[in-house]
């Protein structure tokens, strides 16, 4: 019986396999196609050229996302996903990469802040500025430019005096200063 039926459906079945195979072959190689460009996209952290955003500036602290700094004006241990500059008494503040300020804030932990968004995903924040500053939302901002002056406004950091808490975000995710810039400590 399955005799008698291989040789009548036999050819058919060889077919219908082979005709799978190739097209699970090219099913694959369509998946490989689509996701070749993710996995070619650069992490953005080389091509992006940022400025400084203080002249000269010393690193007080260093970022980190798992390793915890002892934070000595709140007395605990934690993470710090940015790098504090420090600055003679109001050190001018510059935007690392042209872009458009999106948030203008005041908060008692981290003073005042201006945050940029820039292309690419980008996004970086500058924190404990002094309260005086012409920018606002919406304005566009060029690399290089003044935006602000480094101050001790951010109170969860005062013991580290006048300094600037600068922040890069990477499409809503925090990632490492040091990625776009190099920060020489003299
Ligand atoms: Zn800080």
């Amino acid at each position: 019986m399955f005799k008698k039926f291989m040789r009548k459906y036999g050819y058919y079945m060889v077919a219908i396999a082979l005709i799978l195979v190739v097209g699970i072959t090219a099913g694959l190689t369509g998946n490989d196609n689509e996701t070749k460009p993710e996995i070619s996209t650069p992490t953005g952290s080389t091509a992006i050229e940022m400025v400084c955003p203080m002249n000269s500036p010393e690193v007080l602290k260093w970022y980190s996302d798992t390793d915890l700094f002892y934070n000595s004006t709140l007395k605990q241990w934690e993470s710090h996903k940015a790098v504090d500059l420090s600055s003679s008494v109001n050190a001018d503040v510059y935007a690392v990469l042209d872009g458009t300020v999106t948030d203008c804030s005041y908060s008692y932990e981290h003073g005042y802040c201006i945050t940029v968004s820039h292309s690419d995903g980008l996004a970086t924040t500058y924190c404990s500025l002094a309260q005086a500053t012409n920018i606002k939302e919406g304005d566009e901002v060029k690399k290089g430019q003044k935006i602000g002056e480094a101050s001790n406004t951010a109170s969860n950091e005062s013991l580290e005096g006048n300094h600037l808490h600068f922040s890069v975000s990477l499409n809503g995710k925090s990632v490492d200063p040091s990625n776009y810039i190099t920060f020489e400590n003299k």
